[in-house]
């Protein structure tokens, strides 16, 4: 899809707040963890590149990102700390990991096997960065006993042409208040961890949720994701452990404004009629930019006053109420701040009756990422 210049939508993204956001956690580590900031899926929707850049900015000492195509961006564009790929890579892409020296996660032995096989083709001198990936609990990708990581281990220790950079898992209740899901997989993780003799450069286990409300975590780095945009990991659930300042802020302006007479229908299927004479704005947004159907119902912000979307979203293009007139060029706030008023990404995730980690996501390519000192 183009991104769309010509046109008053568009994405803020504020890299003070990026920069906030990370300094605090930062401050809060001991001293020899380090941070990586995750900035798979165009930095939830923020845009990876820009992110990245602000967040070394910021202290981050690396990178996470869920696929080769991401690492591969961030080393385009001249990112030379270490990028860790959270997900699987097939061994038949290993060369381009080696060429662009990606350190990448391991989850079963047959994976092993068939990347040694790989790596004997290729013949690089370079090895393998390797991270091992535990499953303690949340079902997804990773080896699930204590005997089966040591086996990992040893299997690449014993490969000239790999190298055990990390070991790692990752928690699938951390936002929540009930912690004895975590303390299960905690202790899982503990036991992997006992009966190897030797330790990789880097032990991880922390998501934002988990460095924010488990002071104890393990490990001697953390993949800070959605808190270095200003989320709350947990939505509702639990407090910010220090004020995270949302990165992005989604707006447009009125393009059309008209007076309606009673009983007028708006948008298709006419599941708006008028009931009264109405001023009525169109506002150039639709499901194509991520700004779906379900929104019908919601409220964006004009000059401090929630208004209405009314009728069905189009795909390029939806409608709201207004109090009176305003002129063309108005701003329309549909993330972010108008006056006193505030619309924040938790609240359209609780309209759509999901999380803000998908509303980040969905925003789509369509709109432009405008970074704002
Ligand atoms: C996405 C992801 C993270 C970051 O999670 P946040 O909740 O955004 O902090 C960390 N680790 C893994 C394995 C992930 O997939």
């Amino acid at each position: 899809m183009v991104v769309t210049y010509h046109r008053p939508t568009r994405a803020l993204i504020h890299r003070k707040a990026i920069e906030k956001n990370i300094k605090q956690e930062i401050e809060r580590l001991p001293e020899e963890v380090e941070l990586f900031a995750v900035v798979k899926a165009q930095g939830y929707g923020h845009g990876a590149v820009a992110t990245a850049q602000t967040a070394l900015a910021a202290g981050a000492a690396g990178f996470c990102v869920a696929t080769l195509d991401e690492a591969i961006e961030l080393r385009e564009v001249g990112i030379v700390e270490p990028i860790l790929i959270l997900s699987v890579v097939f061994p038949s892409y290993l060369s381009l990991v080696l060429d662009y020296d990606l350190s990448i996660t391991v989850a079963t032995k047959q994976w092993l096997i068939e990347a040694q096989e790989m790596l004997a083709d290729i013949g690089s001198d370079l090895p393998l960065k390797l991270h091992i990936k535990a499953d303690t609990g949340m079902g997804r990708i990773g080896f699930l006993t204590p005997e089966e990581v040591k086996e990992a281990a040893d299997f690449i220790q014993r490969s000239p042409n790999m190298l055990w950079e990390g070991l790692f898992t990752h928690f699938s209740t951390a936002d929540e208040p009930d912690t004895r899901y975590w303390e299960q997989q905690n202790q899982r993780f503990k036991k992997m961890l006992d009966v190897l003799e030797e330790k990789p450069r880097y032990i991880h286990a922390s998501n934002s949720a988990t460095a924010l409300w488990h002071k104890e975590f393990p490990g001697n780095m953390i993949r800070y994701g959605v808190a270095m945009y200003g989320l709350n990991p947990s939505g509702h659930a639990l407090p910010d452990a220090y004020p995270l300042s949302p990165a992005l802020e989604l707006v447009s302006e009125l393009i059309q404004v008209k007076e309606l007479p009673a009983g007028e229908g708006i948008g298709y299927g006419e599941t708006y009629i008028t009931p009264e004479r109405e001023w009525i704005g169109t506002v150039p947004i639709g499901y194509a930019d991520g700004w779906l159907r379900k929104m019908q119902g919601f409220s964006v912000l004009v000059d401090g006053n929630y208004c209405e979307i009314i009728g069905r979203v189009c795909m390029d293009q939806l409608m709201i109420r207004l109090p009176h007139e305003y002129k063309v060029g108005t701003q329309v706030t549909l993330i972010g701040k108008s006056g006193a008023a505030e619309i924040t990404m938790q609240e359209v995730a609780d309209h759509l009756d999901t999380i803000h980690y998908e509303v980040a996501c969905m925003i789509s390519e369509r709109v432009p990422r405008i970074y704002k000192e």
